[in-house]
């Protein structure tokens, strides 16, 4: 006959830890991971390592790696493919097996032919993120003691990804997949029990990367961490700012970002912003609802991770928002703040994809792109070339890191 604690609840979950309280453990004492052979702290190690996520065999991939540099020099112009009609083929045919989207020879470039679809990696798919991402659990299985062990390590020591829009398609129906609204995905997937009494799934989370757009970073974090604060547990958050995440990107608009201002949609932003930004110390009052408030909801954050990217051709208007980036103090409770303690920017690169491009050419012509031919400068004959082949222009990364400090 079932017991109570076997019978599922209402919500038709049952504690499988409070079972195994009472049921009969077998001490493992034959295995070295338990009979003091191996240090209980290697053991540790090896069970974090056994659940680490790593890519489906689904998954996209970036490729070739070797476009990305831990750096910011001027990478070089990839080379032509193989002219030939087979080498046309070869090429066509391994780009699907990468998973790359490359568009046909002669045929209009992503940006303008049609909108880039999320299932062909618009806008997730990136040197250093693909989808889908599995864990494994199958040393959960293996055996009571190390159940006991492990059974909140795949929650707890996995950053989960959030897209806020524009994420990687379901598997089942192409339709808007589960991590692309994070609302829905907390409610859905981490708002079920946990193993841990008296707390749900999402109540685990420690680590959190948010793939965000500015709309969302400007006028929905503050809102969202205030409203269900799941968030107050995270001890790292790590929120990337993509090339075409930046309001109006996509005519190369000039950058602008206020984490003590808000939204920064309009042009007349940019002037509020370089007021700010000459001010002594770089920081100055938050208003009511800015972004930058959001962190005082915040009070485990052991640290804050912003990476700033844009293409090559904003280099030096990105470096001096950066430089001002630095700068920023983000208050936490108790009197502390977020700080980078002066640390420098980490810098990266890499070869982006056809869609990171434009409309507008960057440079002296300042004609809409792929237009007009024989019209084009220089560089929209090398841009048209890039996106042949399926590249885009080079991104650059400006990745900054913040930690709690006391204050003053
Ligand atoms: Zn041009």
């Amino acid at each position: 006959m079932a017991t109570d604690v076997e019978r599922p609840g209402s919500h038709g979950w049952f504690n499988l830890c409070d079972r195994l309280e009472t049921a009969e453990i077998n001490p493992q004492l034959s295995s070295p991971l338990y009979n003091g052979r191996i240090p209980a702290e290697i053991r540790h190690l090896i069970f974090e390592f056994a659940v680490t996520e790593f890519p489906s065999p689904r998954a996209k991939i970036v490729k070739p790696i070797t476009w990305v540099r831990h750096s910011h020099e001027l990478a070089p112009i990839p080379g032509t493919p193989n002219p030939s009609a087979v080498g046309h083929v070869i090429e066509r045919v391994r780009s699907r097996i990468q998973g790359v989207v490359r568009p046909r020879r002669g045929m209009l470039p992503l940006t303008l032919s049609h909108a880039p679809q999320p299932g062909d990696g618009f806008d997730w798919l990136r040197f250093d993120n693909t989808e889908p991402m599995e864990v494994g659990t199958a040393l959960l299985l293996t055996c009571r003691r190390v159940y006991l062990e492990t059974y909140n390590l795949p929650l707890s020591q996995t950053e989960q990804r959030f897209y806020c829009r524009r994420g990687p398609p379901s598997r089942s129906n192409g339709a808007e997949g589960p991590r692309t609204n994070i609302d829905q995905f907390v409610t859905s997937w981490l708002s079920n029990p946990s193993l841990v009494p008296g707390m749900r799934q999402k109540d685990l989370v420690r680590s959190v990367r948010l793939f965000i757009q500015q709309f969302w970073l400007e006028d929905k974090l503050l809102h969202f961490v205030q409203s269900d604060n799941w968030f107050a547990n995270l001890e790292h958050l790590r929120i990337t700012l993509r090339r075409s995440d930046w309001w109006d990107w996509e005519s190369n608009e000039i950058l602008r970002i206020n984490p003590f201002k808000g939204n920064c949609c309009h042009a007349h932003t940019i002037s509020l912003m370089h007021r700010d930004m000459s001010t002594e110390t770089g920081n100055v009052e938050f208003s009511v609802g800015a972004w930058g408030r959001a962190f005082s909801h915040m009070s485990k954050l052991k640290t804050l991770t912003i990476d700033f990217e844009t293409s090559e051709d904003k280099r030096d208007e990105m470096e001096t928002l950066v430089t001002w980036a630095l700068k920023w103090r983000f208050p936490l409770s108790d009197g502390r703040y977020l700080s980078t303690g002066g640390q420098p920017a980490d810098k990266m690169s890499w070869r982006g994809l056809p869609h990171h491009f434009s409309h507008k050419c960057v440079s002296g012509c300042r004609l809409i792109q792929y237009r007009i031919p024989g019209q084009e400068c220089p560089k929209c004959s090398e841009t048209r070339q890039l996106i042949s082949q399926g590249y885009g222009p080079q991104l650059l990364v400006w990745t900054c890191i913040w930690k709690p400090v006391q204050g003053d």
